[in-house]
């Protein structure tokens, strides 16, 4: 079977992003990008992620050509190719519709410095795209240009997207970001949030880079 090793993952991490709340239903969706086949693995369009097996994973190219699989692939595909197109460095990406950091997106706010971990995204704050309807390049265009140097972006009144150098650090990436994004909504419920400075937020990402165990890739 073509990229059985990604297929398998996103099998995986399918399981998680359910398990872990990050996505009710058929929400969400996940994408390894293979760089030496010039090929995506993503999750098939909304099938329940404790179904999907890793034939149901479709291999397209970064056009949405399917060159392995039966099933339609997810309906974000342009969501997950926008980035492996545009961001050097990004093999996998994760889109969510979890609680929080949707809650932030209707009120158009981003996630902000109000706990160190939002560095990260390796950004001082997470910003929030403008509302597109879903399935569309024209919410992928908008997306991948909000995020701007961020590894995430909020979509308003739909959910988040994290990305990163694997699938672990993305599907990890979009936990931290709901744990802050429940935290900031917590915060904002009862006050106007303490922020961290961008000058403490530098010294975050800077020490991010040597966080956790050498040669692993964030
Ligand atoms: P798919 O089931 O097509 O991946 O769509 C889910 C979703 O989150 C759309 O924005
Ligand atoms: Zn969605």
């Amino acid at each position: 079977m073509l990229m059985q090793e990604e297929r398998e993952l996103i099998v995986e991490y399918g399981k998680k992003l359910s398990t872990s709340g990050l996505c009710p239903g058929t929400s969400g969706n996940i994408s390894i990008y293979n760089e030496e086949k010039g090929l995506m693995a993503i999750s098939p369009s909304g099938i329940d992620y404790f179904s999907t097996t890793p034939e149901d994973v479709v291999i397209t190219d970064l056009e949405a050509n399917v060159v392995d699989g039966t099933r339609k692939p997810s309906s974000e595909w342009a969501l997950h190719t926008i980035f492996y197109k545009n961001r050097p460095d990004c093999r996998a990406v994760v889109h969510t519709h979890s609680r929080f950091c949707t809650t932030l997106s209707i009120l158009g706010e981003p996630v902000r410095a109000v706990h160190y971990v939002v560095g990260d995204a390796g950004t001082a704050c997470v910003p929030c795209a403008e509302y597109r309807i879903f399935g569309t390049v024209e919410l992928a265009e908008e997306a991948c240009r909000v995020a701007g140097n961020s590894l995430a972006v909020l979509l308003a009144n739909h959910g988040m997207v994290a990305y990163g150098g694997s699938l672990k650090s993305a599907y990890s990436l979009a936990l931290n970001l709901e744990y802050i994004a429940e935290l900031q909504y917590r915060a904002m419920c009862v006050g106007k949030p303490n922020c961290l400075s961008d000058e403490e937020m530098a010294n975050v990402i800077e020490r991010f880079k040597t966080y956790g165990q050498p040669n692993t890739k964030r």
